[in-house]
């Protein structure tokens, strides 16, 4: 059998789903069947956590220069792979070819050679005699079985997020990619195939119903999910009942904080890809635009012409290289952010420019900018996940910080100010896991990803992240007698 017919990657090769379920694969940009791809169900998941805990008992022994030399390779031939990857990001994801290029070098590759590196370097306290004759030193031990549960805007990136920290730790993982994007996850399983031994990366396909068995397994030790909210805490509350290690990076909802000192043309520029990256299904998309009442009609001219600038169409169509921003991931997502628009003007909130469905195949959404909206809407308070940002005005610093923090969310958010007073009092006062100043967007793999709120806890990315998939031991030998 190969990934070709629908199938799970499990204990090293590929098997059809126990009870034969598959799920038809969608292009969003042509909303086209682009591949069949399995459905699992429960009884799937027991067969991989079966097969991660057998691999675990070798897996876990091996040293931290072993795992780390299995990541390099895995990473090399990721390496190698990567116009595949790409090309599958942009057909299933409907990305723009240059997104998906800077997803899989910035993120899957580097992501994957970060780890490779950080296996080799876990911190700990020095080994000493913190009491007389007695010697303590400090172990850091992998978990075990761990469950990654990947979410559709970014499915090659999150996967290796996962995959690079839970086996350079010395766990094994069983990896569940998004129900309507795997197959950027199905090659990387591929690659695995030939470089890691059996069972230490398992894949399972299939929707909620496979996430939520994960999460109530007893077999499987910790469990880390990027997704929505909705989903952080309905895993939260499953893993509960057996008390797993729990790792949530959910939606954000980020301010941007412009004084009136700010750089214009470097803000809206940023902005282009702040906002519109991704059509905006961006966990730290630039969503929330707080401008100084001295600049806002200014801001709001530049930033409509911006917005109105934005190639949208197929990345794939022939003569569409220069397209920035592709469709939103499905009819469903692109209704929602329909109906917030529709919610938000019902209201007496204003479309400044966008706010439309294209006419067409294809899930697209006009870039979008509301204004007159209100801290308490809809609009303002949910995480949107679409190409559009909001603008409200404030007088002071105090009132700026107000409406930042003023949601549930707190993941990530940026202060636009050439004064470095202001920024550093509001970067420290503002309640987010990442702040930019005079930035929006970028992240690095030696940093952690995290949220704050109801942003979920732990991290992505950096030592911070592999320091989770661990537990400490704390080992006493007496040696005075
Ligand atoms: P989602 O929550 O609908 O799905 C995410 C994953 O969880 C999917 O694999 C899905 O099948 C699974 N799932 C759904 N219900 C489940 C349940 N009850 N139990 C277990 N698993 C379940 O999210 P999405 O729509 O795929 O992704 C978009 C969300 O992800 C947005 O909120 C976005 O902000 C967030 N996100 C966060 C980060 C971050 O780093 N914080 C990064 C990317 C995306």
């Amino acid at each position: 059998m190969s990934h070709q017919q629908p199938a799970h990657f499990i204990d090293g090769e590929w098997v059809a789903p126990l009870d034969g379920g598959t799920r038809t694969i969608i292009n969003p940009a042509t909303g086209e069947a682009i591949a069949v791809v399995a459905e699992g169900s429960p009884s799937d998941v027991d067969r991989a956590v079966d097969a991660a805990q057998r691999a675990f008992r070798a897996w876990r022994k091996t040293t931290p220069r072993e795992r780390s030399l299995a990541l390099e390779e895995f990473a090399a031939r990721v390496e190698s792979r990567k116009e595949e990857l790409i090309q599958q990001e942009a057909l299933n994801g409907g990305k723009p070819l240059f997104g998906a290029r800077w997803e899989i070098e910035d993120f899957v590759i580097d992501g994957l050679k970060f780890f490779a590196g950080a296996a080799r370097h876990l911190d700990g306290i020095a080994s000493a005699d913190y009491q007389a004759g007695r010697t303590s030193s400090l172990r850091r031990e992998p978990l075990g079985v761990i469950a990654g549960i990947v979410p559709w805007n970014y499915p090659a990136e999150i996967a290796a997020w996962k995959i690079g920290p839970v086996l350079a730790a010395g766990n094994t993982l069983v990896l569940k990619p998004s129900e309507g994007t795997p197959l950027s996850a199905l090659l990387l399983a591929e690659i695995a195939a030939d470089c890691l031994p059996p069972g230490v990366l398992n894949l399972v396909l299939g929707d909620g119903v496979v996430g939520a068995a994960m999460a109530e397994h007893p077999g499987i030790a910790g469990i880390s999910v990027t997704g929505s909210e909705r989903t952080g805490v309905a895993v939260a509350e499953r893993a509960a009942r057996n008390l797993k290690h729990v790792d949530l990076e959910l939606g954000g909802n980020a301010p941007v904080v412009v004084f009136s000192d700010a750089e214009l043309p470097l803000l809206i520029e940023t902005l282009r890809m702040g906002t519109f990256y991704n059509a905006g299904q961006d966990c730290t998309a630039a969503t929330r635009l707080l401008v100084h009442a001295s600049v806002y009609d200014k801001f709001l001219t530049a930033a409509t012409a911006m917005t109105e600038s934005i190639v949208y169409g197929d990345p794939l169509a022939e003569g569409n290289g220069d397209v920035e921003m592709g469709p939103l991931a499905t009819e469903v997502q692109r209704e929602r952010v329909d109906y917030f628009v529709r919610n938000a003007v019902a209201a007496g909130s204003r479309v400044v420019t966008g706010g439309r469905k294209v006419d067409g195949p294809g899930y697209f959404y006009q870039p979008t900018i509301v204004d007159k909206v209100r801290q308490e809407d809809p609009i303002v308070q949910e995480e949107v996940f679409g190409p559009l940002m909001t603008v409200q005005s404030f007088e002071s610093e105090e009132e700026a910080i107000m409406l930042a923090n003023g949601v549930r969310q707190g993941l990530s958010a940026s202060v636009w100010t050439q004064n470095v007073g202001v920024a550093t009092r509001v970067s420290n006062e503002l309640d987010f896991g990442t702040v930019w100043v005079n930035e929006h967007l970028p992240l690095v793999s030696e940093l952690p990803h995290s949220g704050h709120k109801m942003s979920g806890y732990g991290h992505s990315m950096s030592r911070y992240n592999l320091e989770q998939y661990t537990s400490t031991k704390h080992i006493m030998v007496r040696h005075d007698r």
